[in-house]
């Protein structure tokens, strides 16, 4: 961190962090400036430690950053759900006090292997007989195995659909729980509704799949897992506020046949980290409706690239624009015409080459997703203390924010 604020040329690193993007844009940074802001994560994850009636594991897909995963780890978060074994060594190492929970369904037995033998790793999901099969004999037939088969189901809800490339086939569910019951200690059920579900009702729906698939089987179950999918805000996209969905949950949990000391999980990975961070990039050509800017859909913009996700957008330029917004798209800085976010990202009709743009809810699927094609890589990182653009988790108003972008 330090080094980072050396460079973009502030004399000390405050240990607090400086303001806003205003401040950072005076700086003219060339590179994209990526603006942190540990409260909200912090925020985030206390608010599902609170008040998720179960246990939360932070999937660390969304934004493996390690400054993210201690935040997280601090606030209580002792739970992570990994899916390589990248993702295993990189939070053994940075938490090693964690559990760490293997839940990608299809996974190499040498990554099986060492995760049980040299890092401790006790929770796997399945959902075939095969990966079971994997998981006994790459564990040498281990007997303190948790192990949660995942089933399918529908993500009609969600804005990313997460339904079609896992989930165990229905016609061979109740001979792999039975199996699996066999061979875990304990013994759980999984699902993931597909990211940003945007209506409670995708967990009730999906609760009912679980109750179906426990009554068939006439099994116990000891562990229920509600994935992740919990949605963050996005222009176009505002979702009901997470304590319904949290109602909705707990509510369906304690209909299930289950025994009382079952537990339940959810995987979190987008709401805990989406407030997290934002992109100041800068605009290095207009023309007419399009801003060509220095981040891109190898950089930061991958989800607006390829399936025109909207970020919510701020100019930061002092004095403000008092020019009415208009609709534009971005083209990234690559020479590849896929790096095109078409939008629609509203921003006053004067923006111009050399103006600075602040993109939001970039914490998750977003820093993340970086490449360093074609030459273009990130700037710095700098801590901010203002509110992100928007927030899930209350006390964001939308007039203080943009005081403090106008200044
Ligand atoms: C990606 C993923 C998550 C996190 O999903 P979000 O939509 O970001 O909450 C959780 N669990 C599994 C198994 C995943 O693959």
């Amino acid at each position: 961190m330090h080094k980072h604020h050396r460079a973009l040329g502030l004399a000390k690193a405050p240990s607090v962090g400086i303001a806003n993007a205003a401040e950072i844009a005076k700086l003219r940074p060339v590179q994209p400036v990526t603006l942190l802001r540990p409260h909200a994560a912090r925020r985030a994850a206390r608010y599902f430690v609170e008040k998720f009636p179960g246990r939360s594991l932070y999937a660390v897909k969304a934004n493996p950053s390690p400054e993210l995963l201690q935040l997280l780890w601090a606030e209580g978060v002792t739970h992570y759900d990994v899916a390589s074994l990248g993702e295993v060594r990189l939070v053994a190492e940075t938490l090693p006090e964690s559990t760490l929970c293997f839940m990608h369904p299809v996974k190499a037995e040498e990554a099986i292997a060492e995760a049980y033998f040299k890092h401790g790793v006790k929770t796997f999901s399945l959902d075939a007989m095969d990966e079971l099969d994997k998981i006994m004999s790459a564990t040498r037939g281990a007997t303190d195995l948790n192990l949660l088969v995942r089933i399918r189901v529908s993500s009609d809800h969600s804005k990313l659909s997460l339904a079609t490339k896992f989930g165990a086939e229905p016609s061979e569910l109740t001979r792999l729980l039975f199996a699996t019951r066999q061979a875990a200690d304990a013994m759980g059920i999984c699902f993931h509704v597909g990211s940003q579900a945007m209506n409670p009702a995708a967990y009730s729906e999906a609760m009912g799949r679980v109750r179906d698939a426990i009554v068939d089987a006439a099994i116990t179950v000891d562990i229920v897992d509600v994935g992740g999918g919990f949605p963050s805000s996005y222009p176009g996209m505002e979702p009901p506020p997470l304590e319904a969905y949290f109602d909705v949950i707990h509510r369906t949990f304690e209909a299930l046949p289950i025994s009382y000391s079952a537990e339940l999980w959810c995987e979190p990975g987008r709401a805990l980290c989406a407030e997290y961070a934002s992109v100041l990039v800068r605009v290095e050509k207009r023309r007419g409706d399009e801003l060509y800017i220095n981040d891109g859909a190898y950089g930061a913009l991958f989800d607006a690239a390829h399936i025109a996700w909207r970020y919510p957008v701020a100019l930061v330029r002092e004095p403000a624009s008092d020019v009415r917004s208009m609709p534009f798209s971005f083209y990234g800085p690559t020479c590849d015409d896929l790096d095109h976010m078409v939008g629609p990202f509203e921003l006053p009709g004067d923006v111009r080459a050399g103006d600075y743009i602040e993109i939001g809810m970039l914490g998750a699927y977003g820093c993340a997703m970086r490449t360093q094609f074609n030459g273009f890589t990130v700037g710095e990182n700098v801590i901010v203390e203002d509110e992100p653009m928007t927030s899930l988790y209350g006390a964001v108003a939308t007039e203080t924010r943009s005081n403090v972008v106008k200044l």
